[in-house]
């Protein structure tokens, strides 16, 4: 069976690589030539609504995408010609934080305060009603934190019009959070939906850091974040993965957005869960049955962003597998991100001591918040 995955990115190579020894093989579309997971099957190079590219994916028996900002009337098209999946409405809804959020809304989901911004004057009603801190947000096209402001004061406004004002924005409420969770989960067509322990996740600048399995939270947070994400793939019909991205405040829940795609804080799902989220988007969007959500053990995933590590030293790192996403280093670019295994906490805490004098100092720090958590979190989800 042949796949079209639009977007040849990292989460395109590694979908590749779960699917190879499924059987599968793989076309990517994408704009640039040296998309990195071109080396894994054949790669067209265009712009995403070329004609030629369109058809190399309408000649596959089943497209996908590795990119939520993929334009959702390209996806639409292709649907009428070959079975796309997940569902170009999925995408629609998500690329506009407006819609994404009344979506969820509707669907009993809380999410934070939010306003729709289109002048100075909707942004000053928006923060008489939201108050400040507040976070002003493109309504598309934003991801890894780009595309938005926090505001503090009003002194903060002037500059992010002069930032932001051009663009169909949001001002959202700011969330005073305890840590930040994702759930990921996959669902079948015949509708059968498996979720993956929760993820706790750690951000700077808007940009994922560092993952972990588990959590750390309690059985109930648990059950509720994965019943906001199966309200979500059963009211979009959704086949394959998804992660839902939560703020976790006292005992509140609050959504900030859903990923239509497999998702960087579900990494750790390669080495350290029966069946990566990869591989059971595949089996979703291929008709396969669903593998094993479950985990083998506990899990810590960093980002590696910008430059390379030292690979020799890395792969020393008892229980630690590397993914080099094969890309040229840029500053802030995600070049590869390494996965830590262990049978339970004690043990994934010695082998933490044997990764701290690789690190850069700001992810040696950041690391510093979470081990302490994972202290505390050994007897929970
Ligand atoms: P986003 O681009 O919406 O995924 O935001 C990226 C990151 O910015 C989130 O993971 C949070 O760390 C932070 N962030 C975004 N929106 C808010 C908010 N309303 N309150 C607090 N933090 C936020």
């Amino acid at each position: 069976m042949r796949v079209g995955i639009l977007g040849g990115g990292q989460l395109a190579r590694m979908l590749a690589e779960a699917g190879g020894p499924l059987g599968l093989d793989f076309d990517f579309l994408d704009p640039a030539a040296d998309a990195c997971a071109g080396a894994l099957g054949r790669l067209h190079v265009g712009p995403w609504a070329s004609p030629a590219g369109l058809a190399a994916m309408a000649a596959c028996d089943r497209v996908t995408a590795d990119f939520e900002n993929v334009p959702a009337e390209v996806l639409a098209r292709l649907a009428g010609q070959t079975a796309v999946r997940p569902p170009p409405l999925a995408f629609a809804a998500g690329q506009d934080r407006l819609e994404e959020k009344r979506l969820l809304e509707g669907l009993g989901i809380a999410v934070a305060p939010v306003a729709e911004v289109s002048s100075r004057p909707d942004l000053l009603a928006a923060i008489e009603r939201i108050g400040l801190p507040a976070v002003l947000k493109t309504r598309r096209l934003g991801y890894d934190g780009k595309g938005q402001v926090v505001l503090h004061s009003h002194e903060d406004l002037e500059p992010a019009w002069q930032q932001l004002g051009g663009h169909k924005l949001i001002l959202e409420g700011w969330i005073d959070f305890d840590f930040e969770c994702a759930q990921t989960a996959v669902r079948s067509a015949d509708g059968e939906v498996r979720c993956y322990p929760l993820t706790r996740t750690l951000h700077r600048n808007g940009v994922l850091r560092l993952a972990s399995t588990p959590a750390g939270v309690s059985a109930d947070l648990a059950a509720r974040a994965a019943a906001a994400a199966t309200t979500l793939l059963e009211a979009l019909d959704y086949v394959g993965c998804l992660t839902l991205e939560l703020f976790a405040a006292g005992d509140r829940l609050i959504a900030n957005e859903y990923a239509p795609r497999p998702h960087n804080s579900a990494h750790w799902t390669i080495e350290a869960a029966l069946t990566s989220q990869f591989e059971n988007h595949l089996r979703a969007v291929c008709d396969l049955p669903l593998g094993s959500t479950e985990a083998r053990g506990v899990a810590l995933m960093f980002n590696w962003l910008g430059a390379m590590p030292d690979r020799n030293e890395l792969l020393r790192v008892p229980g630690l597998a590397w993914h080099d996403y094969h890309k040229e280093p840029r500053p802030g670019r995600k070049v590869g991100h390494a996965t830590l295994v262990a049978p339970d906490q004690p043990a994934l805490g010695s082998a933490l001591e044997s990764i701290k004098p690789l690190l850069d100092r700001e992810t040696a720090a950041l690391l510093g918040e979470f081990a302490n958590f994972s202290r505390t979190s050994s007897a929970t989800t």
